[in-house]
């Protein structure tokens, strides 16, 4: 096996663009686990990890953006100034793995991997981000509702990665919650991210379909019929709620039932509704 360790992201096109079916290395908790477990076995792989701008983050106050590099890792997202501006990815943060787990695992691998339970990415569909993907043709904005195109499929191009996600900053509400088979170190059977502005909410549903889930039903007729100003009514979160369950396509797998996973985003999504008032 050959390891390449560029040092700028031009090198990292370089190298991608002289062996486009080279393996990115970032975190390496899902590629290992790939190794390790399930015979993969990549002969030439670019580690990403000292490519420093992959590993900064930065915001844009005339634009309202906050821009996060794809080698940020989950530990960083967790507290600080990154959690108090994107609190709905903090959470989804402190819900990954272990402590080891989130001190190497980044944005960028999640989107690698494209998991329909990866943590990070209903928090990208319910804020709407972009991310920002380069390669031999310079660099091109994908909308997450593009970027993810089915279960563990995205519509990276050969030699292209991701360099960073841009996340718009809004003065609403906004949470994640997951459940899964036991308490901690767990990958989500369902997870639900809720996003609250004061005209709109916007809900993505995670381990549901084979990607990441818009209840945009649920979301059109809670603008319809609900005065965002003030918390829901049980009407109001019982209809919610089964408009969510009725957007979820899940499926019978080892962690779940598709039952259960559609009870659960149901119970998450208007445990997170009502939370987002109080
Ligand atoms: C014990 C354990 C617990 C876990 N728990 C969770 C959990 O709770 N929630 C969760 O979401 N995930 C979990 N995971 C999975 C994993 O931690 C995440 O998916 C993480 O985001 C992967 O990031 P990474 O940097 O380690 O990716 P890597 O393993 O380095 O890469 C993953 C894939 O993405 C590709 N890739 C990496 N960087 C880029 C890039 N910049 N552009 C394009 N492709 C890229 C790689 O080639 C590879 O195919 C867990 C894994 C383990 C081992």
């Amino acid at each position: 096996m050959s390891v390449a360790l560029p040092t700028s992201v031009d090198e990292v096109v370089d190298l991608l663009v002289r062996n486009p079916s080279a393996t990115l290395l970032a975190g390496g908790t899902d590629l290992m686990v790939e190794v390790n477990l399930h015979g993969r076995r990549p002969t030439d792989v670019v580690a990403l990890n000292r490519v420093a701008e992959l590993r900064t983050w930065s915001v844009d106050s005339s634009r309202r953006t906050v821009t996060i590099g794809s080698g940020v890792p989950y530990a960083e997202m967790e507290t600080g100034e990154l959690a108090r501006l994107l609190p709905a990815l903090a959470e989804a943060a402190r819900t990954v793995g272990s402590p080891q787990i989130r001190a190497a695992g980044t944005l960028g691998g999640n989107l690698g991997t494209c998991s329909p339970a990866g943590d990070g990415l209903p928090v990208l569909a319910a804020l709407e981000a972009s991310i920002d993907v380069v390669g031999p043709n310079g660099s091109r904005q994908v909308h997450f509702a593009d970027f993810m195109v089915g279960v563990k499929r995205n519509s990276l191009r050969p030699s292209e990665f991701v360099r960073s996600v841009t996340f718009p900053l809004n003065d609403g509400w906004q949470g994640y919650a997951k459940v899964g088979t036991r308490n901690a170190m767990v990958i989500a059977t369902a997870s639900v991210c809720l996003v609250r502005t004061n005209d709109h909410v916007a809900v993505a549903l995670g381990a549901v379909g084979p990607t990441i889930i818009r209840a945009n039903g649920a979301e059109a007729w809670l603008a319809a019929n609900h005065r965002m100003s003030s918390p829901p009514s049980n009407d109001t979160l019982a209809e919610f709620g089964r408009l969510v369950r009725e957007a979820s396509r899940p499926i019978d797998d080892h962690r779940s039932t598709a039952a259960y996973r559609r009870h659960a985003v149901g119970v998450l999504a208007q445990r997170l509704l009502t939370r987002s008032y109080s």
